[in-house]
Formats: C-alpha cells, sequence, structure tokens
C-alpha cells in the first residue's frame, strides 16, 4: 500500500517538474513554474524519506537526514535571499556544481556498496550494468563539480582564464584515460582504486575544460556544465531505480543541452568546440585587447541627450549588465514612458548574451514592469534599427561591439551583435572608456555618429527623465 503512495508521489512530482518546466518558459508564469516544481521536489523528498523501504525495513538515519537537510535549507534560503540579481549566475553554477558533487558521491557510495557485496558473496560477475551506470554517474558527476567550481570562480573574478599550447590534447588524454580506466574497471570489478583513478581524471578534466574558457564564452560552459549534472543525476535515478530522479535528472539534462545549443547558436560556436575546450582561451592575448590606438571619441551632455531623443520619431534602448549593477531598470522604464508621452516611439533591443545569464535582460526589465510586447529579439531590432533615430545603450558593451563581425583576431569575433551603427545616432552610457566582460577594447565608442554619456546608468537615466520632462 505504502509502496503505491510513494509511486503516486513520485508520479505526482515527475508531472510537477513538466509543468514547472514549461511555465519556466514564460516570464509571466516562470516564478510560479518554479515554486510548482519545487512543491514536487518537496513531495518527492519527503516521500522518500516516510515512505521508501527495501526488504520491509525503512530508511531510517532520520537524525542525520533531518540535519543535513536543515542545513541545507538554511544555506539555500539566506544565500538566495542574500544574492544580488548581478551575482545570480555565480550562485547557479555553484549550486549546480553541488548536483555534479552529489551525483559523484552516490556513485562512490554505491561502488563500495557493491565493492563489499562482491567481497561477501565472492561473486564479481554479473555486474556489468551497474558498474557502468556508477562509473558514468562519477565521471560526469565529477566533471560538473570541477567545472562549475571554475566557472564560478571565473565569473565572480577570483580565477583566471588559463591556457598553455597542447590544452586541449591534455584534455583529451585525461578524458581518454579516464575512459579507459573505467572500461578496465568493468571488465576487472576487483581493481577497486580504478574508481578513484576516474574519480581524480575526471576533476581534473572539469577544471581544465573551463579554464582555457573565458570571455564571452561562458554561458555556453555554465548551460553545458548544467545538463551534464543533469545527466549524471539521471544516472543516480537508474542506479536507485528512482523514477523521480531518473525524471528530473532527463529534464534538467535535456534543457540544459537544448539551452546550449541555443547559446552556441547565439554566441555563433559549435558545439564541438565547446566540448574540448578550445575556445576563448585561444585567442587571450588577440583581438582588441589593450592599448590599440582608437581615436578619440566624443562626449554628449545629459541637456543635449535629453533633446536628442525628445525630437526623435524612434528610439531603441540596449539593456546591458551596467544596467543590471546600476539596478537602473525602473528608472528606465520610467524614461521610456516619459518619451512615450512626448510621442517617441520606444522599444528595447535584447542580446540573448546580455547581462550575466540567459534571460538577464528580461528578468529585469519584467521587474520594472516593461511590458513584453516592447522587448525585441536580436534578428528583429537588427532589422528595426536602420529606421531608427537614436540608439540608447545602457550598460552594454560587448554585445553591441563591432570586433564581432570586423576584427578575426578578437575573441568575439563571430558572436552577432546588435548592430547598433546602422541607426542615425548612438548614445553610450556607461561609467568609463573601461571594457566588458570580454576584457576588450570598442570600436563602436570611436565612431562619428556615436556620443558617449558617462556616469551611472541610474543617476544619469533619473537625470535624463528630468531633462526630458523639462523639454
Ligand atoms: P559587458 O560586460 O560587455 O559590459 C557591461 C558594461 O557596463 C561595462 O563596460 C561597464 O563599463 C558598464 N557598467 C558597469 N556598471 C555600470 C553602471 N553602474 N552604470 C553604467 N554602466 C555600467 O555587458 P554586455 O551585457 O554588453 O555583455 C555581456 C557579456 O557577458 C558578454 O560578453 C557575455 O558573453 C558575457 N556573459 C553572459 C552571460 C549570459 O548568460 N548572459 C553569462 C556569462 C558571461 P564601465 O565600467 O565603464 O561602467
Amino acid at each position: 500500500m505504502e509502496l503505491n503512495i510513494l509511486t503516486l508521489c513520485y508520479l505526482i512530482a515527475s508531472v510537477t517538474f513538466i509543468v514547472g518546466l514549461k511555465m519556466l518558459s514564460s516570464p509571466a508564469s516562470a516564478r510560479k513554474g518554479n515554486l510548482v516544481a519545487a512543491a514536487g521536489m518537496s513531495i518527492a523528498i519527503f516521500a522518500t524519506i516516510f515512505l521508501y523501504e527495501e526488504n520491509g525495513v525503512k530508511l531510517g538515519n532520520y537524525a542525520w537526514i533531518f540535519v543535513g537537510l536543515i542545513i541545507g535549507t538554511v544555506i539555500g534560503t539566506l544565500a538566495a535571499k542574500k544574492v544580488k540579481m548581478t551575482a545570480m549566475p555565480e550562485m547557479v553554477s555553484l549550486f549546480n556544481g553541488m548536483g555534479g558533487a552529489c551525483a559523484a558521491l552516490i556513485s562512490l557510495v554505491e561502488f563500495n556498496h557493491l565493492a563489499h557485496e562482491m567481497v561477501t558473496t565472492g561473486i564479481t560477475a554479473g555486474h556489468t550494468g551497474k558498474i557502468l551506470i556508477i562509473v558514468l554517474g562519477l565521471l560526469i558527476g565529477s566533471v560538473s563539480f570541477s567545472g562549475s567550481m571554475i566557472a564560478w570562480g571565473k565569473l565572480n573574478g577570483k580565477v583566471k582564464d588559463f591556457s598553455f599550447a597542447g590544452q586541449n590534447i591534455l584534455n583529451l588524454l585525461f578524458l581518454a584515460v579516464a575512459l579507459g580506466c573505467a572500461v578496465w574497471l568493468i571488465i576487472n570489478p576487483s581493481q577497486t582504486y580504478l574508481l578513484y583513478v576516474i574519480f581524480a581524471l575526471s576533476l581534473l578534466y572539469g577544471i581544465m575544460f573551463v579554464m582555457p574558457i573565458g570571455g564571452a564564452d561562458m554561458p555556453v560552459v555554465i548551460s553545458l556544465l548544467n545538463s551534464f549534472t543533469g545527466v549524471a543525476a539521471a544516472f543516480g535515478g537508474f542506479l536507485y531505480d528512482n523514477k523521480v530522479m531518473l525524471t528530473g535528472g532527463i529534464l534538467v539534462g535535456a534543457a540544459g543541452t537544448l539551452l546550449t545549443i541555443l547559446m552556441c547558436k547565439a554566441m555563433n560556436r559549435s558545439l564541438k568546440n565547446v566540448l574540448i575546450g578550445s575556445f576563448g582561451g585561444n585567442n587571450v592575448s588577440g583581438g582588441t585587447t589593450g592599448s590599440k590606438e582608437q581615436g578619440n571619441y566624443k562626449e554628449i551632455s545629459l541637456s543635449d541627450a535629453a533633446m536628442v531623443m525628445s525630437y526623435a520619431n524612434k528610439v531603441i534602448i540596449v539593456p546591458g549588465y551596467g544596467l543590471a549593477v546600476a539596478q537602473a531598470q525602473h528608472a528606465c522604464h520610467e524614461l521610456e514612458k516619459i518619451l512615450n508621452e512626448k510621442g517617441v516611439e520606444v522599444t528595447y533591443a535584447i542580446h540573448p548574451v546580455a547581462g550575466r545569464m540567459p534571460g538577464h535582460m528580461n528578468v529585469l526589465l519584467a521587474e520594472a514592469d516593461v511590458p513584453y510586447e516592447k522587448l525585441q529579439e536580436m534578428e528583429q531590432a537588427n532589422d528595426e534599427f536602420k529606421s531608427t533615430d537614436v540608439v540608447l545603450i545602457l550598460g552594454a558593451n560587448d554585445v553591441v561591439n563591432p570586433a564581432a563581425k570586423k576584427d578575426p583576431a578578437s575573441p568575439i569575433y563571430g558572436m552577432p551583435i546588435l548592430e547598433v551603427e546602422q541607426a542615425k545616432t548612438v548614445i553610450v552610457n556607461k561609467r568609463s572608456m573601461k571594457p566588458g566582460y570580454a576584457g576588450i577594447e570598442n570600436d563602436l565608442f570611436f565612431q562619428p555618429k556615436t556620443s558617449m554619456l558617462f556616469g551611472d546608468a541610474k543617476k544619469v537615466l533619473q537625470d535624463l527623465c528630468a531633462e526630458v520632462k523639462a523639454i
């Protein structure tokens, strides 16, 4: 009877994961979707703790389980409440790494159980399927854990890009030796030390694979690591014959893979390059970095910027990471409304990797109640720039850098960008001439039709609102 209730709980949880994921695909329902899936996960966890039994024996160990649950819940809640929107990708990377670590630990623990069983029964044959699942979970989970830790360090600036000649070959060698050890372990399950060799090599591979990736390529690798964790969790589901773990893992794995493909498309990168960790790092010293003479840039005053926009027919705002840093989304929406009242058509151009996480700008603008229909995707916006009077760039840099189209030596070469230079006038708001995430200069700032409007985005937008109102 209890087993049936448990199965029903798993079914309900699996359905909530699917419904929750579907709801995440629209900003309007995403928050609710998250809650629906979290409720399903809670049902699955508590049903397992109280209803699961093997040979008539319940889980037990309740003190350990609940101490772990409480510590995890407190840390997770505090971290999620305290995290700034701009630090969200770091947190996602960290939490993703924890998922990978869990999958790897499950494999280590379960292999030791199996090894013990083999020693006590003296039967080493007939475990091929189980060992295969354990080894794959360990390999993928460990890569995801160490890779996510490096990604976390990179996103918060503590870890710098690092690459050397022949790194790809060494990476592939690590992977090949780990896979070789996995095959050997499956053939000779008594060689338990091989499991730890696979563990160490996978951790090393995860580090080496993410280390050279930098600049504009991090979003792709983060979403790929996310899918790895899902797949590793799915192997855990196979191992325990736990349907909800399997469904959850497969959903995360599939969603992460789809996002990786979409991000690759947005960044114009092939998945093969991501997998062998060969992009980004190869060009760390290339491109238009550093002190290249770019010529002069010109500045525009607040009142002139307000005037140009007030008399425009069509203004497109390009939000970027700096808008999130300044938390200027409300001031931005205010300016949009004031310009609308003056008869100016205002829309937003959203680059798929603007900010520091997929959908960052959509979430940011939704927070300020900017209507979704005002947001244009990159392709649509690129068609609109030709007929646009003013493009106002707010804390964006890499996503409007023409080097991506023109400079083959640039680390962002090949990434599709918002082609803002097609508009009549370009106004760029940022605090200085410092580069953005990719660490490269931006020719756009030195073009004749571009004017720089220096200052913190929030302060500048508030002042612009006052100036435009006064016209
Ligand atoms: P960038 O990081 O290229 O540029 C942001 C700019 O904002 C900086 O040049 C900075 O200049 C300016 N800025 C910072 N603070 C403020 C402020 N308070 N007021 C005004 N301006 C400010 O951002 P983009 O959005 O253009 O590009 C995103 C980059 O991040 C891409 O390279 C992308 O690949 C990468 N990335 C994206 C992820 C994603 O999933 N979306 C994940 C990880 C990386 P200054 O200091 O002079 O003010």
